[in-house]
Parts: structure tokens; C-alpha cells; sequence
């Protein structure tokens, strides 16, 4: 098998199996061939992982901040050197066109180590003056803390989790997704030769009951989840039934907003990456397309004629800018969206068939889709479909933009695209989204929040929220002597 990885889970410094595990087969999305089997982490091997993480904790949290961060940017520097090793093990897992493999995921990581790893020796407490007497603030790492990965973008996602935690001196047990087991584990092996400690990173496999199983394990004190709105309700009921710490990186369904008087040619290219890209299963994609009666025609001519010259093809070959999706089961999904969309009475403008590509017959592709004609109350304009659909929806005025573009239960991002900034910073004030992007696309910066409102999240990643994510803040307040205390029984 050609991606079949030393064993399932990596604990402790080093990898286990356990034979009495579920089988999890690792399938390459642009054939359906198996292309490792792994197991699921049996109780034994989530205690083992747990246990490791425990011990490990204490003495990393007592290192001096920049002695973390030294290893964290060693890993990153190991994660560039490796990067055409990894790309290529995320196209096999995840079936994404190498051209976005190379430049997205490993390096992403990367720059996160690296971000967090320079970050933590400038981070500290403060000092308040009391009068005399003074209190200080100490950030306290949490302890072991679990992250739960997506099946989109799963080294950046182990990445951006661990780095974090790690640098404020926790640790991490870390179970990505079923679909896409085998990059989290290059991922531990390269902390490790980078000079983690053992048991500081620790990665197990399985299903939902896995996830739960460490969401819910007593020693576990955080939890971050990247992950649908069902899972995330799930799990933070059962961390909040415990009082644990809980983050919650959700899906979206995110209003792309193009006024009349935008540069038509970059929003349309930014609609096309914000529905195309990663084969449209991003979490923040800019999936309700909402255009202005005075340049609609034009836009949506413009974007089918564009969107009809998408490389659609084998992920390996550089040339190929879009591939399969993930699985079977969401290809099935995203194929049962498009006939709903038909149902519903939108228009098919382009796309909509499963192609016929030579040497992938077993594969999971979709062709890049554009809906036109469609209305705010259509189930393809509300519910997530995480796949290449993109739905066009007309508008006449701000105002009418502004309740479209609000008028659903997710709040993950937003995109405004228009040449009046008056109006840019108006509406990006408006839309209810943890983040706005204006006449620009999807690009995540590291010391700027990340996160959602409404059903789309809790928390954010980014700068100092990501430590705030990972740490608890301690007050201890100083008494100089003179403090007066009740001479109560005195
Ligand atoms: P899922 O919600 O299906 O799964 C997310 C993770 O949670 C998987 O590892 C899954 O395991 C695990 N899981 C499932 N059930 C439970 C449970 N009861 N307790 C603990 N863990 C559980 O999401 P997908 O993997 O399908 O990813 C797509 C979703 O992720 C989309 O909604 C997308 O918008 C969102 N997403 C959000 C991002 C953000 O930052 N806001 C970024 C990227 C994606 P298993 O896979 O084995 O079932």
C-alpha cells in the first residue's frame, strides 16, 4: 500500500498499534484505492496517549518560554524541508490538487510553529498596583489538552492546534479525522526529531466514539474542535457536562456580497477561490454569492465562462487545479445538493455532472458548479454543502444585502467587495462574522482572530487569543504587611 504509515497512533515518542482496534482504511479519493490500513484507538491505546500526556506536561510547562519555542521553530524549519514529501501524502489522504498541497497545508503549519514558537517569549501576565499592595497575573498552561481535526486541511489543522498549546507548555492528545489519518503522524514524528519531549504530542485514530472518548476522559482539561455544527454541539455539551475549556471551529455558510461598483474581474476570482478551492470544502468559503442587479449579467456570464476552465483531474499532476472530494459519502452529499438545487427550481448554469476522467472511474469528483436564479430560502443558499457548488443570488440595495446576507444560523465569515469604502467598512460593520474580508480573499494572518459567531463557533485562534485558547490566568495578590486583617476571636 502506498501510504501505509509504521504503525496507527503515535505515542509517547513512538509509534503503537493494537490489534483489536476497529480497521480504518485510508482510501485515495481520486481512485477509491486503499491506500493504508490503520486501526482505531482502542480504550488501552487513548489511556496510554492520555497517561503519556499527563506525565510529560509538568516538566515542559516549567522550561522557560523561548526553550519551547526553539523546538517549535526547529519543527517548522523540518516541516519546509519536507514539504514535497508532505503535499504529497495530503493529496493521497485528502485527494487536493498538489498545486494547493505544496503551498497550503505543511507550509501553513509551518508558519504557525513558527508564529507561536517567536510569540510565547513576549508573552506574559501583568502587574497591577494596588496601592502599596499590588497583584499579579500569571498565565498558567491548562494541561493535557485534546484537539479534534477536520478531514479539509489536516496538518494545517494539527498544526495550528498543537503549536499554540504546546508553546504555552501544555500538551496534546490529537485525533484527526477518519478520512484523512496519516499527515498528523509525519507531523508527530517531526516534533519528535525536532526535540519535543516524549508525550508532549500524541496522536490516536478512530471514529466520532474516539473523539468522544477523549472529550469526555477526566484528565483531559481542554477541548478544541474543528468540525460540523452537529459534532460541535455534541461535544461541548459533553465538555460543558465536566466544566471543561471548549473551542469550537464550526461550519459556515458565508455571504460573499459584490456591489455594482466593484472590480468585477478580482470578485469574481475571489468567488471562484471561495467555492472552488480545496474543491470548495473550506469552512469559510464565500458560498451565498450575492450580486447586484446592476452588474449581474455580466458577472455571472463572466464567472461560468471562467469557471468552465477549471482543470479538473488527477490531484498528482501539477496542472490540475481541482480535485475529488474526500470520500465517498461526501460526494454523495454533495451530489444530493445539486439535485435538490435543481428541485428547488434554481438554474444549473454550469457544472453539476460527475465527469468521466480516464484512469479515475473509482473517483469521487464533482464538477466546479455555479447556481444562478437562486433565492435566499432555498436549502442550497442556507444548509453547508462543503463541496464546489456556488450559488448566485441577486440584490438591489445595501440594505437588502445586509438582512440577505444575516438571514441564517452561521456567522463564520463574510466577504464585501465594492470600490465606495464608505460602504466597504459600513457593511463589513454589519455583517454578523467573526471575520470580514473586504475586496480581498479568504487569507488567514496569524495574529489576527480567527473563529465564528452564532453556529459557526466559540473561541478564536490567532495572536494572543490562540493563548488565551490554551492558558489560564491566575491572580495573586501581595499584602506588603500594613494590610489590615479582622481581629476576629483575637
Ligand atoms: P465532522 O464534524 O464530521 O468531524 C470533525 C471531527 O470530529 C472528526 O475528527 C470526527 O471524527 C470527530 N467527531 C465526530 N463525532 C464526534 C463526537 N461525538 N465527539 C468527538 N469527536 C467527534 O466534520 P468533518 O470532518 O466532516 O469536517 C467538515 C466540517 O468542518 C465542515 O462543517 C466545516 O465547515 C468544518 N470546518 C471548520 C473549520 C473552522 O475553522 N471553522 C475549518 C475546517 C472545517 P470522524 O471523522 O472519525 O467522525
Amino acid at each position: 500500500m502506498r501510504a501505509q504509515p509504521t504503525a496507527s497512533h503515535y505515542v509517547n515518542g513512538r509509534y503503537i498499534d493494537d490489534e483489536q482496534g476497529a480497521p480504518l482504511p485510508v482510501i485515495y479519493p481520486a481512485t477509491g484505492e486503499t491506500i493504508a490500513m490503520l486501526r482505531s484507538a482502542t480504550p488501552n491505546v487513548l489511556e496510554l496517549a492520555v497517561e503519556a500526556a499527563r506525565a510529560a506536561q509538568p516538566a515542559w510547562a516549567r522550561l522557560k518560554p523561548v526553550e519551547r519555542g526553539r523546538i517549535l521553530r526547529r519543527a517548522a524549519d523540518i516541516l519546509r524541508a519536507r514539504n514535497a514529501d508532505l503535499a504529497r501524502i495530503e493529496t493521497l489522504d485528502t485527494g487536493k490538487a498538489i498545486q494547493e498541497t505544496l503551498v497550503a497545508d505543511a507550509p501553513s503549519a509551518a508558519d504557525c510553529l513558527e508564529y507561536f514558537g517567536g510569540a510565547v517569549a513576549t508573552y506574559n501576565g501583568e502587574a497591577v498596583d494596588l496601592g502599596g499592595p499590588f497583584a499579579y497575573t500569571r498565565r498558567e498552561a491548562l494541561g493535557v489538552c485534546a484537539g479534534i481535526g477536520a478531514w479539509n486541511y489536516p496538518i494545517q489543522i494539527a498544526g495550528w492546534k498543537s503549536a499554540p498549546a504546546l508553546a504555552m507548555g501544555n500538551a496534546m492528545v490529537f485525533k484527526p479525522s477518519e478520512n484523512t489519518p496519516l499527515s498528523a503522524l509525519a507531523l508527530a514524528e517531526i516534533y519528535s526529531e525536532a526535540g519535543l519531549p516524549d508525550g508532549l504530542f500524541n496522536v490516536v485514530q478512530g471514529y466520532g466514539d474516539v473523539g468522544a472518548g477523549l472529550v469526555g476522559h477526566d484528565v483531559v482539561a481542554k477541548v478544541s474542535v474543528t468540525g460540523s455544527v452537529p459534532t460541535g454541539r455534541k461535544v461541548l455539551s459533553l465538555a460543558g457536562s465536566k466544566m471543561k475549556h471548549a473551542t469550537m471551529e464550526l461550519g459556515g455558510k458565508s455571504p460573499l456580497i459584490v456591489f455594482d461598483d466593484a472590480d468585477i474581474e478580482n470578485a469574481i476570482g475571489g468567488a471562484m477561490l471561495g467555492n472552488f478551492y480545496s474543491t470548495g470544502q473550506i469552512c469559510s468559503n464565500g458560498t451565498r454569492v450575492f450580486v447586484q442587479s446592476g452588474i449581474h449579467d455580466r458577472f455571472v456570464d463572466r464567472l461560468i465562462e471562467r469557471t468552465k476552465k477549471i482543470r479538473i483531474g488527477d490531484p498528482l499532476d501539477p496542472e490540475t487545479q481541482m480535485g475529488p472530494l474526500v470520500s465517498k459519502a461526501q460526494h454523495d452529499k454533495v451530489v444530493g445538493y445539486i439535485g435538490i438545487g435543481k428541485q428547488d427550481g434554481a438554474v444549473l448554469a454550469c457544472g453539476g455532472n460527475v465527469p468521466s476522467l480516464q484512469g479515475f472511474d473509482g473517483g469521487f469528483f464533482v464538477e466546479p458548479t455555479v447556481f444562478t436564479g437562486v433565492t435566499d430560502n432555498m436549502r442550497i443558499a442556507r444548509e453547508e454543502i462543503f463541496g464546489p457548488v456556488l450559488t448566485v443570488i441577486p440584490f438591489t440595495t445595501e440594505e437588502d444585502a445586509i438582512a440577505k446576507a444575516n438571514d441564517v444560523d452561521y456567522g463564520l465569515a463574510g466577504y464585501v467587495w465594492t470600490g465606495d469604502a464608505g460602504r466597504a467598512h459600513r457593511v463589513a460593520q454589519a455583517i454578523e462574522a467573526g471575520m470580514v474580508w473586504v475586496n480581498s480573499e479568504n487569507v488567514r494572518h496569524l495574529p489576527t482572530p480567527f473563529g465564528g459567531m452564532k453556529s459557526s463557533g466559540i473561541g478564536r485562534d490567532g495572536g494572543d487569543y490562540s493563548f488565551d485558547f490554551y492558558m489560564e490566568t491566575k491572580n495573586i495578590a501581595i499584602g506588603l504587611g500594613q494590610h489590615k486583617v479582622p481581629k476576629l476571636g483575637a
